[in-house]
Order: structure tokens, then sequence, then C-alpha cells
């Protein structure tokens, strides 16, 4: 049993409207799905986000070499191989090019043994889990917090009991919008905000004080992602769950996050963090501290479906809102990569089944996505 071709698509469009958050309006999304083909005539997938271009070169380059030929159930093995061959260059692209192939080989392992990734890491703890709307986005408008209450109303409609907006604006509107948003829409909604490492510290601690009052039950990377000391120091003055970590790479990024008390609640991205075997290394690292965990997901239905799995091995922690915590992310911009395997199914109580079929359940084929495929590349034994 072996991996025998490595084939990587890369693969983007531009998103309208564009995506507003408190740093930037997005207008082009660019990502790398992997696809690992084995000899037993199935194969894996995996994603990059954030970096696709750097993350595509340094497989091609320098990694593939130590993935084809090795059997996809050592997905363990050669995890730590990839990070040791890397040496000094262990967070950013280089990550993301391993979480990339963590992901894809965990997907075949599975596949070839014919149950889930969570069967195959140990069993799913449980089969459905709370989703919530990332969204809406700051408008290109005179108010870009305008059309917030007709978005939240229409993805209630949707089923959605939780939604995410971007917020970050400036702290006067950040507090009125959400004190808005929950006297109209009541007690019972879920209601989190994301300010996309906006702000500054005290623009941050004016900001949640102010937002505090909406009964937030989190407040996401207020701050710039490495900033440890600007993190506790928002953390020690708000009254509101502070998250973040969807930009770290590695577990020792968390740890000295953690030792700092900086988040309540910590969101790696597999994409970003070493797949699923970097996710639980670090949910290791979370339950020593006690705090919950869930995975950070923005991008194509590859690493959604992986966050699902990985969400069905996540420990159940208590943190207010309509279900006890991990919460999935689902990105409720116009975003066509998400929707190519299907469109999302929410229950009536806001939760989304796990699939429990061989891999991540997910039926893909380059086909589907071919429309949006910038350039493509093989690497084979
Ligand atoms: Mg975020």
């Amino acid at each position: 049993m072996q991996v025998t071709e490595i084939r990587g698509y890369e693969l983007g469009f531009a998103p309208e409207p564009a995506i507003g958050n408190a740093r930037t309006f997005i207008r082009r999304r660019d990502f790398l799905l992997l696809e690992i083909v084995t000899d037993q005539g199935v194969s894996g997938w995996g994603e990059v986000f954030s970096s696709p271009f750097a993350a595509s070169a340094l497989i091609q380059k320098r990694l593939a070499a130590s993935v084809l030929g090795q059997s996809p159930l050592e997905y363990g093995r050669i995890w730590h191989q990839l990070v040791a061959n890397l040496a000094y260059d262990r967070r950013g692209p280089a990550m993301m090019a391993i979480s990339a192939i963590d992901m894809a080989l965990h997907d075949a392992a599975a596949r070839i043994q014919g149950r889930s990734v969570a069967a195959m890491l140990g069993g799913a703890l449980r089969d459905k889990v709370l989703t919530y709307a990332s969204g809406p986005f700051l408008a290109e408008a005179a108010d870009p917090y305008g059309h917030y209450p007709a978005a939240v109303e229409a993805a209630l409609r949707q089923g959605f009991r939780a939604i995410k907006p971007r917020a970050g604006l400036d702290p006067r509107a950040d507090g009125a919008m959400a004190r808005d948003l929950r006297t109209r829409f009541g007690p019972e909604l879920g209601l989190m905000v994301d300010i996309n490492q906006g702000y500054t510290v005290g623009a941050a601690i004016d900001a949640g004080r102010r937002m505090a009052e909406a009964d937030l039950l989190w407040i996401e990377e207020p701050v710039q992602p490495e900033d440890i000391q600007g993190y506790a120091a928002v953390a020690a003055a708000v009254p509101v769950a502070i998250s973040g970590g969807e930009a770290l790479g590695s577990l020792a990024s968390f740890r000295d996050f953690l030792a700092a008390r900086t988040f309540s609640i910590l969101q790696p991205d597999l994409t970003v963090c070493g797949g699923y075997t970097g996710y639980l290394r670090i949910a290791a690292l979370a339950d020593a501290h006690d705090l919950p965990i869930m995975p950070h997901a923005f991008g194509t239905i590859v690493n959604h479906r992986a966050a699902l799995q990985a969400a069905a091995l996540t420990a159940s922690r208590r943190g207010g809102g309509p279900m006890p915590y991990p919460f999935m992310e689902y990105d409720i911009s116009n975003n066509p990569l998400i929707e190519m395997a299907g469109r999302m199914g929410l229950s009536p109580d806001g939760t989304m089944a796990i699939p429990d079929a061989p891999g991540t359940g997910l039926d893909l084929t380059a086909e589907r996505f071919a429309p949006w495929v910038t350039a493509s590349w093989r690497c084979a034994v």
C-alpha cells in the first residue's frame, strides 16, 4: 500500500460582494487543493487556504519525495519526518504544506479502511455539531453594518442559531451594532464577533467593554495574531471570552499564548496548524488548561469536512450559548467552493450532521472545481 501520486490544484475566485472585515476587503480568494492518490484505487483530499502558492512550491520541490512511495496509514510518522526535514521552517507556508499533506493522508488512510477519519482516530464523540453562520461582513457602504439585521434574519431563516458578524470598525459602532442585534433577535441567539486582528490593544478593550452588554459568547482575534501581551491585556480587561489561534501554526505558539492567559477558546485551523495531527496535539494542550477548542474553517468544502471530523473528536465543554462547545464555523459569503459538493444541510436545531462515511465522507473529483482552477501539477513515483 503506497502513495503513487500527488496532484495539486490551484484555484480561486473573486467574491462578489467583496468580503469586508476590520483589516481589508477580500477581493480574491485562492486555495490549493491536494489530492493524494494511492495504489489502492482511493485518494484523499487536503487544502491550503492561507498561502496556497508558497505551499504548492514547497510540496513539489521539497516535501513530495518524503510522501511518495510511503504508506498513507503511517500519517503520524510521515508528519514527524516532514516537520524534522523542514528544520528552520516549521510555521507559515511550510506548516500549511504539511497540513494539507496530513489531511489528505488521513482521508486516504480512512477510506482504505472503509471508515471515517474520526472512527480511525479512536471514535467520534458526537454525530452532529452546532454550526454557526460566519458573517455577515462589512459592506462598502456609508454604514458598513447597515445590512446586518437583514443578513442575520436571513441566516436565522436558514436554521442557524448562532452567528458571528465581523466587527472592528470602531468601538462605538461595534457597541451599537452588537446591542442592536441582541435587542432585535433576543436572548437565545448565540452571538459572537470577529475583529480579524484589526484593533490596537486600547481600541480592542474599548470595543470589548461596549459590546459586553450584548452578551457575546466570544470576541475573536481582537489584536495582532502574535501579540501575546496584547491578548493578555485585552483578556484581563474585557468581561467576554477572547478567542483566537487560527493564524498560529505550532503547538509551541499555543503553549506560549496559554501560559500568558490569553485565549478562553482556542480556534486552530487544520490547514495552518499541521492537519489532524497538529490539531490533536493542540487539543491535548487545551485539555491540560481546561479550555474549549474548536476548529476554525473558512475555505473550501475540503477543510470544512476535515474540520467536521476534528469536531467529532473534540471534547465537549460548556461555554454558554445554545449548546456545549465545540461549535462549527460555516462561511456564509458567496463561496462556490464550499457548496461544490452540494448545499449545506442544517437541522432544525441548528446542527450539522458529521458524516461517518469513509474518510471525510466528501465525494469530490477534480471535475467539480474545474471552473475555478488556475494551475495544476502532479508529482509521481
Ligand atoms: Mg476569525
